[in-house]
């Protein structure tokens, strides 16, 4: 006989008895805890002391047995400990950097109240319900199967935490005091569901958020400034005329091999009076003229585009866009002076 198919335990008067407190053979007057039916007590010189059913079914009830007894434990001993408990977020700022916020909730042992085996039903029985800190709390013990989708989908709709516990590394040949200590301390677990987790994880996500919206504004501070297209307070609330000298465009679509995707791009490319620059290292100090440059416009001005006659003055409205984390200006209209 597999080990993984014997127990140790079986049910004499409706009681829970160990292979050790009963009599060998038959006089042990015990039953299957699972499917009720009569057991044996080995307890020969070779073989670890187990039960096996007296009419030699019973294959699958060791697993079974393991997880009435740990139902039965949370009942007898009132005791479960909550898994340490860590929740992350992370969002990107423009510049592709990552920034992260976590809620990090120890370990601690509930001292549960009004634990039923077979109360609830929420379209399925949870293994337990019980009282906790107050608030109603379902516990799920799993032996071979994980929690189904099915299940997770009743408890969210029902709003009720539930901690799944993970028996699976025990057996219903270990002591009672090794199913104790696991089911109430030393088993796996972690919650398969919890409303107040779920709401601070929404609270991180905007705090977050927030916080990157703020870096953000810094970000398009600097990079504008270095660019020196487009201000700051332009970028911010974009929108903003000029005057420039425009000679001609380009438009251009297709797909890229090299990159593997398609692309389009327009440009105006524009006149555009050279500005004194700096910076901490070094100054360029102007001395007039013009520069030519190009600056990215959207596409549906070009039938607007294709009547004029280049070069010409125009008044464009550029707004300041972003771009695979890079700032870019774009002309999204324009006025001819
Ligand atoms: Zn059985």
């Amino acid at each position: 006989m597999n080990e993984l198919n014997t127990m140790a335990y079986g049910l004499k008067d409706e009681n829970v008895v160990y292979i050790d407190e009963v009599q060998r053979g038959l006089e042990c007057e015990a039953k299957c805890i699972s499917c009720g039916g009569a057991l044996i007590a080995k307890k020969g010189d070779v073989k670890v002391h187990h039960f096996a059913h007296h009419n030699g079914d019973g294959e699958s009830c060791n697993e079974s047995v393991l997880h009435q007894l740990s139902k039965q434990i949370i009942e007898w001993e009132c005791l479960v400990s909550t898994p340490n408990l860590e929740i992350n977020v992370e969002g990107y700022d423009i510049s592709d950097q990552v920034h992260k916020k976590s809620h990090i909730e120890e370990s601690k042992v509930l001292t549960v109240e009004s634990v039923s085996l077979e109360l609830a039903s929420i379209g399925f029985i949870p293994d337990v319900t019980c009282n906790a800190l107050g608030k109603k709390l379902y516990i799920e013990i799993v032996v071979s199967n994980d929690v189904s989708e099915e299940k997770l989908e009743k408890v969210k709709l029902d709003g009720t935490p539930m901690l799944v516990i993970d028996m699976s590394d025990y057996s219903a040949m270990d002591t009672l005091d090794t199913l104790k200590q696991g089911v109430i301390y030393d088993a796996p677990r972690y919650w398969a569901y919890h409303p107040d987790h779920e709401a601070m994880k929404v609270h991180l996500e905007n705090d977050l958020r927030f916080e990157v919206s703020i870096l953000d504004e810094k970000i398009i501070s600097v990079v504008s400034n270095k660019l020196g297209l487009v201000s700051k307070s332009e970028l911010l609330k974009p929108k903003t005329n000029s005057e420039l000298i425009v000679l001609g465009y380009n438009s251009a679509y297709g797909y890229s091999k090299k990159n593997n995707r398609d692309f389009d791009f327009s440009t105006l490319l524009v006149a555009k009076p050279i500005q004194s620059t700096g910076s901490s290292n070094y100054t360029i100090r102007s001395c007039g003229g013009y520069e030519l440059t190009q600056i990215a416009f959207n596409e549906e001005l070009i039938p607007e585009l294709e009547k004029l006659r280049f070069p010409c003055l125009l008044e464009l409205d550029v707004s300041g866009s972003f771009l695979g984390g890079r700032v870019q200006s774009m002309v999204t209209n324009f006025k001819v002076v």
